[in-house]
């Protein structure tokens, strides 16, 4: 697991967003959802992994509902300390828009017990392009599956929810204040831009 390829994007004299540390594993493993009004709106889905945020950028967000595989493309490894930013990403800057944390909390995997090899475990199932979790959000709940698509391109993964009790057929991407700040990115543009009339 290496920064290296998220440090080399960003400069941390000019954007807020955490220049982070690889973390020391624990039993409980953390999951993130910040949406992202870069150049293209898009959902980042992040994963605590061997002391890092494995991510996907999803441009159509999750969904509860078992019929939408929805296109997860894979990109850099994030600081675990990601997790809470939220904000704005100055011009200029790689990723420059604002970000929301849009769901957070707590997952697992489906097909495991024993917290001995964690690790391991979560390793050679992404090796494999086959990850199945389960998630427990405000938002997102219950089984998922991540599942690599066998392309030419190297990074697409579709992100599928699994038939449980949480599965809907509702659109779970309606609620779309943040789970820390309770602001929507209009919110947070709203506010950008009265700073920039006092500036
Ligand atoms: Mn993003």
């Amino acid at each position: 697991m290496s920064l290296k390829e998220y440090s080399k994007k960003r400069n941390f004299n000019s954007t807020a967003e955490p220049e982070g540390e690889i973390k020391k594993s624990t039993s409980e493993l953390i999951f993130v959802v910040q949406k992202h009004a870069a150049s293209h709106l898009h959902y980042d889905f992040r994963l605590e992994m061997d002391g890092v945020l494995k991510s996907w950028a999803i441009p159509k967000g999750p969904s509860m509902n078992p019929a939408d595989k929805r296109l997860a493309i894979m990109v850099e490894d994030h600081p675990y300390s990601y997790k809470d930013f939220e904000g704005t990403i100055p011009e200029g800057n790689y990723g420059a828009g604002n970000v929301v944390v849009w769901d957070n909390g707590t997952y697992t995997l489906a097909d495991y017990k024993n917290a001995g090899d964690l690790e391991t475990k979560l390793k050679s199932d992404l090796q494999k392009g086959h990850l199945s979790f389960n998630l427990n959000g405000k938002k997102l709940k219950g089984e998922f599956a991540l599942v690599k698509l066998k392309t030419k391109q190297e990074n697409t993964w579709l992100l599928i929810k699994s038939k449980d009790q949480y599965a809907i057929d509702e659109d779970v991407l309606q609620q779309d204040k943040s789970v820390l700040s309770d602001m929507t990115l209009e919110d947070l543009e709203n506010m950008s831009k009265k700073n920039d009339v006092i500036l």
